[in-house]
């Protein structure tokens, strides 16, 4: 259709005039080789053709693209396709398609209008015109958008985005999540007007970071989300610059943290999607290092149990879930009680027991092991208290201290402010401190110094199981040995024998005691006699035991006389 006749053009605005659009947005299209001609309908009424070839399909997906609104165009591209078009011109002469689009942040809405005609003596022609309906609406009145940012409320983002990944199954996409760091703060220091403040500005780097191929929305009162075709190096190109950037103008001091889903696997739901990220962002929230996060395939066991200790921690402390066991230590040769070491076990609401052996690890990842060892330490010290008070004999009971809570400021202080709170004689609570804790830290050489100098009996837990246990014993001022159990398991083996009798003559060398962890059997307990250990503690003589186990105990023994 290079030219069309005066005639036709006659023909072709007749037409147009009957179609009641006020439009210059007039194509004829030749359906038989799919050619594009742009008609310009002025009060001249002349008519040009498209300089370059055009094709229907180019034309129409570029014009799809360009204009319609995303959720809108799966279904405009399919009911413009040239055969769908052909075959509804088949039995009618005209035929309607709506759609909205989005200019300025108003929402347009549009009728494109196909009219079978006769261009030029061609049978399979027709007309497209595209009109505005100017039924405009701003963006920001309709409900689908958040009032103080404009983005996408919850529910409309999750429509969109999932529209727009059904649209293009071929793309892989992203999800990221960004989350302002105790944005509560913002309004309770700067009020609500410059929360809001803050808010709108985030959005808006937000949305400029997602461009006009995302999808973006507010998830939560300072969390968003979009979604976006993938972009490669999403993290060092892209969120690190769009975090530092928000984090440098917004018009307050905040702190920003992203966590992102990218290459989503388009089989699982859209919600299941936003919460991978959302966990993602969660992982580095107590990090103040740490910006961005991945999310990591799929949540692993371990994961959620790490994140539920973690969570119940304070509940537990509060509700006093963690529960002292006490496991008694004998003297070797009397086989009398001489002193306990004191075991936390974490029993929930519903009596499940959790043993510290799954919690203790995670506690010591995260320092909430610091708070633990010292109720711990305070809990041991209020049952010492109740008998030491009554003029009971009371025994020792060592505690245990981790690596995390010697490294903590003011440990020393704070445990020996507790037994003067408490009225109990220091050497009542010895601290187990472990040899591999111990070895090759000089700090925790100096604190175990400190420790000591302050009066502490000090227990060197888990010996045999470090790199140069030997040498530890020389280098930390201690006052007792506790030989692993892994060592006591090689009672019976000749070499192992060996190295218990050497590690004993070396620690009373040293004037330590010893003690023996772990053990089991009778042969056991035997040998270790033979070799001059001083105290036993194990199965054999007595498991862990509930403070009530304990307090029965030493009735029935003081009863016999064996304590
Ligand atoms: P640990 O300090 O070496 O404690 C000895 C562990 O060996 C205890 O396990 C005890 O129940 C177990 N055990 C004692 N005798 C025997 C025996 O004859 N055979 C066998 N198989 N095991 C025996 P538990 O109570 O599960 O504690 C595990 C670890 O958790 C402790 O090892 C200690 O490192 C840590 N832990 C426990 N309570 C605390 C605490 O309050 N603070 C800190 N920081 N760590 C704690
Ligand atoms: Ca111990
Ligand atoms: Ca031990």
């Amino acid at each position: 259709m290079e030219n069309t006749g005066n005639q036709s053009i006659e023909y072709l605005l007749e037409v147009i005039r009957a179609l009641g659009v006020d439009t210059s947005d007039i194509f004829g299209v030749n359906a038989s080789d799919g050619r594009v001609t742009a008609y310009k309908i002025s009060d001249d009424t002349r008519d040009f053709a498209l300089t370059d070839e055009l094709y229907y399909e180019d034309f129409i997906n570029k014009y799809i693209q360009e204009n319609v609104i995303f959720e809108e165009k799966v279904a405009v591209e399919r009911m413009c396709d040239l055969s769908h078009v052909i075959n509804e011109l088949s039995d009618k002469d005209t035929f309607h398609i709506h759609f909205k689009s989005i200019r300025n942040d108003e929402k347009h809405y549009h009728i494109l209008k196909f009219v079978k005609v006769n261009i030029s003596g061609e049978s399979d022609s027709f007309l497209m015109a595209f009109a505005s309906m100017d039924k405009s609406e701003t963006k920001k009145k309709t409900a689908e958008n958040d009032e103080l940012t404009g983005v996408l409320t919850r529910q409309a983002f999750m429509r969109y985005a999932m529209a727009t990944m059904k649209a293009h199954p071929e793309t892989p996409y992203d999800i990221i999540i960004i989350d302002i760091d105790r944005f509560k703060l913002v309004n309770v220091m700067y009020g609500d007007r410059m929360g809001d403040n803050v808010l709108a500005f985030t959005a808006a780097a937000f949305s400029d970071f997602c461009s006009s191929d995302g999808v973006i929305g507010r998830l939560g009162a300072d969390r968003f989300v979009c979604l976006i075709p993938h972009r490669d190096n999403l993290e060092e190109d892209g969120i690190v610059k769009l975090i530092d950037d928000i984090q440098k103008n917004a018009p307050v001091n905040i702190t920003v943290k992203a966590g992102y889903y990218d290459n989503v696997d388009e089989r699982i739901p859209l919600s299941t999607m936003c919460e991978r990220a959302l966990l993602a962002v969660r992982s580095i929230k107590d990090h103040a290092m740490l910006k961005v996060a991945p999310y990591n395939g799929p949540v692993s066991h371990k994961h959620m149990r790490k994140q539920s200790f973690e969570a119940n921690f304070e509940n537990a402390i509060r509700e006093k879930s963690f529960k002292i066991w006490y496991q008694p230590k004998y003297d070797a040769k009397t086989r009398k009680i001489v002193g306990a070491e004191a075991l936390v076990r974490w029993i929930s609401p519903t009596g499940t027991l959790t043993s510290p052996g799954e919690f203790i690890p995670i506690f010591e990842e995260d320092g909430l092991i610091v708070r633990l060892d010292e109720y711990v330490f305070r809990t041991v010290c209020e049952n010492l208290k109740y008998w030491y008070d009554r003029g009971a004999k009371v025994l020792p009971i060592s505690v245990n201290i981790s690596r995390a809570s010697l490294h903590y400021e003011g440990t020393v202080l704070r445990y020996k402010k507790i037994l003067e709170e408490f009225g109990l004689p220091i050497e009542l609570v010895p601290l187990e401190i472990t040899e591999s804790a111990s070895i090759k830290d000089d700090r925790i050489k100096k604190l175990a110094k400190e420790l000591k100098e302050a009066g502490f009996v000090i227990h060197m837990d888990d010996f045999g199981t470090g790199f140069s246990s030997l040498s530890s014993i020389n280098m930390l001022p201690i006052d007792v040995v506790k030989i692993d159990k892994s060592l006591i398991d090689y009672i019976g083996d000749e070499g192992g024998e060996e190295l218990l009798k050497h590690s004993i003559s070396l620690a009373h060398f040293k004037k330590y005691k010893v003690i023996a962890e772990g053990v089991e059997t009778e042969e056991q307990y035997k040998f270790l006699k033979s070799i001059d250990c001083d105290m036993i503690q194990g199965y054999y003589f007595a498991k862990p035991m509930s403070y009530e186990d304990l307090v029965e105990l030493f009735r029935k023994l003081l009863a016999e006389n064996r304590i």
